[in-house]
């Protein structure tokens, strides 16, 4: 039987025109958030889609359950590929398998609170594992065949020097991961000058949806409400709540990455709602939905919430989300996206609070009558 993993002296491409009439996409971080919702809609449009996963003890296909079936009983459109960002080998054997026209480079280690207690890691994963996407392409012969997008983020801009931010706003990153993801940005634009690499970079500010991780703060505050509000759990503990972002939903974000990647030239972009609200609104209006309306008392280190109907406490703040250096305020200006890829985004700051909170009630809901 042929080895599955052609050796690069036998790959056999085509012109690049006929290589790019296929639609074969390649994801890293098809785990996360952002890829399970970007495979739909590459699904949805026809493409092949290509995951890499990393091999873990515990189930980390959960996002994708609903797209999976089982390859033994007919070969489907959805494949996923052990490896790691961090093992430039493996992406080289995936790219040469895959032989992609477009990849999402969407791992990461994303969490910038952690960055600060890992790095090192962080900017291993996060920056040089974009070299090492890159650099696969190119050692594949591929890097006038594929189109590249980078997950930029608006952690760049940091420590605020104008608002609202665009892709003219100066970076100034705060953390770890930060300093590792503007790296990546440079590395892109790099290979894009120094190669001719169809390569972008989305600058997208903060997106969320019932798939956010559990330690991101809109997740952690809807779960807490829904949880709270059937008696499953008695307070939400939570850093700065004075800072500020620019919140969209994930669905809406995934659309303008691949619509950077059908555009002429490659360019970067910023993907952002143009509204900016505190974290203190995102509790509010998510209690509020939940149906627990909130009181604030205290300052500072002391600052609660009670609910008004028990007295309790049910939200504190606590030193220890505090971050060493922080994000104040993120607030993106969209305009250059919206003009040169009629990009929009679709749902509003409350309607994503409500769908937010909606799943985890449900969610909630499901786990007590479990229990019953
Ligand atoms: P998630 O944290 O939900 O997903 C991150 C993905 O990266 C997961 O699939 C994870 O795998 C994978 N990953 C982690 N480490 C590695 C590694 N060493 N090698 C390969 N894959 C790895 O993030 P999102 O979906 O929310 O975000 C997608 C991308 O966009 C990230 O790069 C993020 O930094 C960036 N971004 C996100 C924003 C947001 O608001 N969501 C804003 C701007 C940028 P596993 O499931 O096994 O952990
Ligand atoms: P980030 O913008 O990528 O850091 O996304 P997060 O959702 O992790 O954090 C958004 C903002 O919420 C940051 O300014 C955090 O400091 C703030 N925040 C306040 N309390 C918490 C908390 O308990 N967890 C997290 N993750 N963030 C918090």
């Amino acid at each position: 039987m042929a080895h599955p993993i052609p050796s690069l002296t036998q790959l056999q491409l085509p012109p690049v025109e006929e290589y790019r009439k296929r639609k074969v996409a390649l994801i890293s971080g098809i785990t996360g958030q952002d890829g399970s919702y970007l495979t739909e809609l590459l699904m949805e449009k026809g493409y092949d889609v290509h995951g890499i996963i990393r091999r873990s003890s515990s189930f980390n296909t959960g996002r994708l359950h609903h797209l999976y079936e089982d390859q033994h009983e007919r070969p489907t459109k959805f494949k996923l590929h052990y490896g790691d960002l961090s093992d430039s080998t493996n992406l080289v054997y995936i790219i040469a398998q895959v032989k992609p026209t477009e990849v999402y480079n969407l791992g990461a280690q994303s969490h910038v609170k952690v960055s600060f207690e890992m790095a090192e890691y962080t900017g291993d994963v996060d920056g040089l594992g974009t070299l090492r996407l890159l650099d696969a392409i190119r050692t594949c012969g591929l890097e006038n065949h594929v189109r590249f997008y980078q997950a930029s983020t608006s952690e760049l801009y940091g420590k605020v020097v104008e608002t609202p931010q665009s892709e003219t706003t100066p970076f100034y990153p705060r953390s770890p991961y930060g300093v590792a993801k503007l790296y990546a940005y440079w590395i892109v634009v790099n290979y894009r000058e120094a190669y001719g690499m169809y390569a972008c970079n989305g600058i997208l500010f903060n997106h969320e949806s019932p798939r956010r991780g559990r330690t991101f703060v809109t997740r952690k505050i809807t779960r807490a409400a829904a949880d709270i509000k059937l008696g499953k759990q008695s307070c939400l503990y939570l850093g700065n709540i004075d800072a500020r972002r620019d919140w969209g939903h994930a669905r809406d974000y995934v659309e303008g990455m691949w619509m950077m990647l059908q555009q002429e030239k490659p360019d970067d972009f910023v993907l952002a709602s143009g509204e900016t609200h505190p974290v203190r609104e995102f509790v509010e209006k998510s209690f509020n939905y939940a149906g627990i309306q909130l009181k604030w008392e205290g300052s500072g280190e002391e600052e609660h919430a009670i609910d008004v109907q028990t007295k309790k406490v049910v939200v504190r703040v606590d030193s220890r989300y505090f971050r060493p250096a922080e994000v104040e305020l993120l607030h993106g200006n969209p305009a250059k996206a919206e003009k040169a890829l009629g990009w929009k985004r679709r749902v509003d700051f409350d309607s994503l609070v409500k769908e937010m909170v909606d799943a985890d009630l449900k969610a909630a809901a499901s786990l007590v009558e479990d229990q019953n």
